[in-house]
């Protein structure tokens, strides 16, 4: 018999992040064998996290997996706590005090840095911000009116940039970069077919990018996008793809890393192809550039070019510059390097890696093993992986768990209902499942008003009403 068995306690378990990993570990801690009440928090109202929020809107199957993540928030014993901000609403040490143990699974929501000049200039956007600008975010869709809050105006400032640019810069040669590439390369008839909020769908109908230049810093032999992600790109109808054959000649060590990595070898091949292609008049085109690095960004009150570089790989086998510089007219740049986790407030946090510390999914704190503090996903392991590397993560994370409850160590220790009394007793008000199927049902409606299945609710205010409960009827 095991100690939650012995205690006939359930065993309960708030999960921060209600995204793919959140929601990877309530299903493991389900599958466990045991009692079970776990209450998945997220400070937005609704779940699913880069599913909904970052996931690109045109990848209708990845974003599919939302029926799947949906189906563990329903399973008894699982609880969404939507529009609950740790560190605002609850402090992290008043979740521990009434739960038996924590679960982080809150990502990694920043973006990582260029270091180089003009890096802030309105014009230039980190992806992370972009990605939630084109999947509805509500962070970058304010309520809050002009001038007000920083962060919402810097969401308005996106609209505009989008319908002013004919050049756009991404900076990067990874998934994430192509999707930017593809959303800014398409039409928006191209993009009807999908969820894709109302205002978000309109601004890229005015959109006028003619080129779009994706920078890798090294040559194609190290790109970190998958194969059939790039190929994606090359199936799109009237878009023009541009490389420099001579950019696909491989030196020693690329013909090494091709020999080495099946993917780099597809994706070199799939670039070849494109390079050999004959040229073709085409209005709009993606231009990838390799051995290429931005080493400033022009601009005085925005950006209006950007200065490159040409790179080799040095005698240490890092990046270097050769100093042979050129110049790319452009307005809009899109730095997308990688996202980079955040400290949340009384949360263990090692800056330099961004991440939450940990030995197997369990929490270090203060140099020690935290007894109730668990972590998974892109905080724990930092921002790579598919959105399914999440479920193995998340299941290594609860294996921990359980054997803690096995050994001893974590004793269910009476906590049910606690965190309902606290939420309760200070006036917060979470946003459950039944909360968001209203939500999802208002999405739908309003999706098939407009010929299409769904469009997502951009702004916070939009969320907040559709998912408050139909007023009953008067008698
Ligand atoms: P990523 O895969 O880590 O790619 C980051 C890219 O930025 C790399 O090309 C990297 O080049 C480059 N980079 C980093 N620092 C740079 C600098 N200072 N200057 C110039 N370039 C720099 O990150 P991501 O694209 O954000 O994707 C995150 C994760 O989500 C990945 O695991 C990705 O596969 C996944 N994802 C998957 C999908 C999908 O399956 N469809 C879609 C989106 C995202 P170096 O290699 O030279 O460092």
């Amino acid at each position: 018999m095991t100690a939650a068995e012995g205690t006939g306690r359930p065993l309960v378990v708030a999960v921060i992040g209600a995204g793919p990993s959140g929601i990877y570990a309530a299903e493991a801690l389900t599958r466990g064998g045991r009692a079970v009440e776990v209450a998945v928090i997220d400070r937005l109202p609704v779940p699913f996290g880069l599913v909904r929020y970052g996931v690109a809107p045109d990848h209708h199957a990845i974003r599919s997996i939302r029926t799947t993540l949906e189906r563990t928030l329903g399973q008894p014993g699982v609880a969404f706590y939507g529009d609950v901000t740790i560190g605002r609403d609850l402090a992290i040490d008043e979740l521990r005090s009434c739960v038996d143990a924590v679960v982080y699974a809150y990502g990694a929501g920043a973006d990582r840095r260029l270091g180089i000049p003009g890096e802030d200039l309105p014009g230039s956007l980190a992806a992370p911000e972009f990605v939630a600008w084109y999947c509805g975010h509500p962070d970058v869709h304010p309520d809050a009116p002009t001038g007000t809050d920083p962060e919402a105006d810097r969401g308005r400032a996106i609209v505009e940039l989008v319908n002013t640019a004919t050049a756009a810069v991404v900076v990067g040669v990874g998934n994430v970069a192509l999707d930017v590439a593809r959303v800014l390369a398409k039409t928006a008839d191209e993009l009807a077919d999908t969820d894709m909020a109302q205002e978000v769908l309109e601004s890229l109908t005015a959109k006028r990018v003619t080129d779009v230049h994706v920078l890798g810093r090294r040559g194609p032999a190290y790109t970190a996008f998958t194969t059939k992600e790039l190929r994606e790109l090359g199936q799109l109808p009237g878009l023009g793809l541009v490389v420099d054959p001579a950019d696909l000649e491989l030196d020693e060590a690329s013909l090494a890393a091709v020999a080495a990595d099946k993917v780099a070898a597809r994706n070199v091949a799939v670039l070849r192809e494109w390079a050999a292609r004959p040229a073709a008049a085409t209005s709009r085109r993606v231009h990838l550039h390799f051995w290429t690095r931005p080493v400033a960004i022009l601009g005085e009150d925005r950006v209006h070019g950007v200065v490159l570089e040409r790179t080799a790989i040095g005698p240490e086998g890092l990046v270097v510059g050769t100093g042979e510089t050129t110049t790319l007219d452009a307005t809009l740049v899109v730095r997308s390097v990688g996202y980079r986790g955040v400290a949340l407030p009384g949360v263990p946090y090692d800056a330099a890696a961004g991440r939450v510390p940990h030995v197997g999914g369990r929490v270090v704190r203060d140099g020690v093993v935290s007894a109730d503090e668990y972590v998974t996903g892109w905080i724990k392991r930092g921002p790579t992986g598919v959105i399914g590397t999440n479920r193995s993560d998340a299941v290594e994370t609860v294996t921990a768990l359980l054997a803690d409850v096995d050994r001893g160590v974590l004793v269910p220790a009476g906590h049910a209902g606690q965190l309902d009394r606290l939420l309760t007793g200070r006036g917060v008000h979470a946003l459950d499942l039944p909360a968001w199927r209203r939500i999802d049902a208002a999405e739908v409606a309003l999706g098939q008003s407009q010929g299409r299945s769904r469009t997502t609710l951009a702004r916070r205010s939009a969320l907040l009403a559709a998912a408050a409960p139909d007023e009953p009827a008067a008698p």
